[in-house]
């Protein structure tokens, strides 16, 4: 017999999960249906995920379905369909790739770290390095940012200096800011260990730190599929890598962890340069247009999403006052290191960003 099946977290055997997964965890964005629901809204903007609000390339679906009629055989373990086709893309670096970034960030604090082991991570910042930081036991020290979100090289060097990896997420995620290549040339000379440089959103940003490969062997750069290529479903990540870190890498990697599919279909994305080229430009003329006409302070961005200050509200609140009028946000009051009052809002599609400018001004200019 299987025990309580309603509530399995009452069962005896939970002592035997370890402390950290006792609670907390990675924060989804509230599902979009439940909202819609509650508040008996039929349509609801999603701009809460950066996700790509556009279907994927038609190149990258028409790969996904023939690779499909291969799915009885395991995947080729050097994904060079995949790796083939990034070098054609970006040139000659080496790459690794992984289930999203996420998978890479997972598989390459594994490579690197053991218990106790120092991991920087500067804040605030996308949440998952520290978690995946915790679970291999890691001694994790933050790097606050500046007043104005920048990065000072200085502090960054102080803390990250001996650390085995390092994190600094640029474009960052919450904040929008781009963190210059002079000042990740800086970091990179000072430090010991590996810097991670994540890049998830940089398409949209008109920086380049690709160049800094040629320059150093302790530079990865993080990349995602999810964003630019929407193909956030397909969970494809990869990273430019010092060729000396791959087949280390790929000894820590769970064997066959990228699916035959998804790396596929990634392929086939990556093969329309165009398409993504299309949303990026439409991303930056509605950043701006973001910035200009919603009403509330906002930092400037280099990613498809804009944080706005919604003082003297809380990120909670107003994220509440925007699902009552359809619109699913951000709140940022999980970002460590943040204080409680920022929002970030995807730019989504023209509806959505319309429905969304449309409640901002009805939630901070209500007419009498
Ligand atoms: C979305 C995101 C990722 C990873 O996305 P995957 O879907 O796992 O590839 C990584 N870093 C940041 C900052 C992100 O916002």
């Amino acid at each position: 017999m299987a025990g309580n099946t309603t509530n399995p977290a009452e069962s005896r055997y939970e002592r035997l999960v370890r402390n950290l997964y006792r609670s907390g965890g990675y924060v989804f964005a509230a599902k979009a249906g439940d909202i819609a629901r509650q508040h008996g809204i039929a349509r609801v903007a999603r701009l809460a995920s950066n996700e790509n609000p556009w279907p994927p390339s038609p190149a990258a679906v028409r790969e996904g379905c023939e690779a499909l009629q291969g799915a009885n055989r395991y995947p080729d373990e050097s994904v060079a369909a995949l790796t083939g086709m990034l070098a054609r893309f970006h040139g000659g670096y080496s790459f690794v790739t992984g289930v999203g970034m996420d998978g890479v960030i997972e598989t390459m604090i594994r490579t690197l770290v053991d218990p106790g082991d120092r991991v920087a991570v500067s804040v605030p910042t996308f949440s998952f390095y520290r978690l995946a930081a915790l679970a291999q036991a890691a001694d994790v020290a933050e790097i606050p940012r500046a007043q104005d979100f920048s990065v000072s090289t200085r502090e960054f060097i102080g803390i990250a200096r001996d650390a085995k990896i390092s994190f600094l997420c640029t474009p960052n995620n919450p904040t929008g800011t781009v963190t210059p290549a002079d000042d990740v040339r800086e970091i990179l000379s000072a430090i010991s260990g590996i810097l991670f440089l994540d890049n998830a959103y940089v398409e949209f940003s008109g920086v380049d730190y690709r160049p800094l490969m040629d320059e150093f062997d302790n530079l990865v750069i993080g990349r995602t599929m999810s964003k630019a290529f929407a193909l956030a479903g397909a969970r494809v990540g990869y990273a430019f890598v010092p060729g000396w870190l791959v087949p280390f890498y790929n000894r820590a990697a769970t064997p066959f962890t990228l699916n035959t599919i998804s790396a596929r279909v990634a392929a086939g994305a990556l093969g329309d340069r165009e398409g993504m080229e299309e949303y990026v430009s439409y991303v930056r003329r509605w950043r701006e247009r973001f910035r200009e006409e919603c009403p509330l302070p906002s930092s400037s961005s280099g990613a498809n999403f804009v944080m706005f200050d919604t003082s003297p509200l809380t990120g909670d609140e107003m994220v509440r006052l925007l699902a009552g009028k359809g619109v699913i946000v951000r709140s940022c009051a999980s970002f460590p290191g943040l204080p409680d009052h920022y929002i970030r809002v995807s730019i989504g599609d023209s509806w959505e960003n319309e429905l969304f400018l449309a409640a901002m001004e009805e939630i901070c200019r209500p007419r009498a």
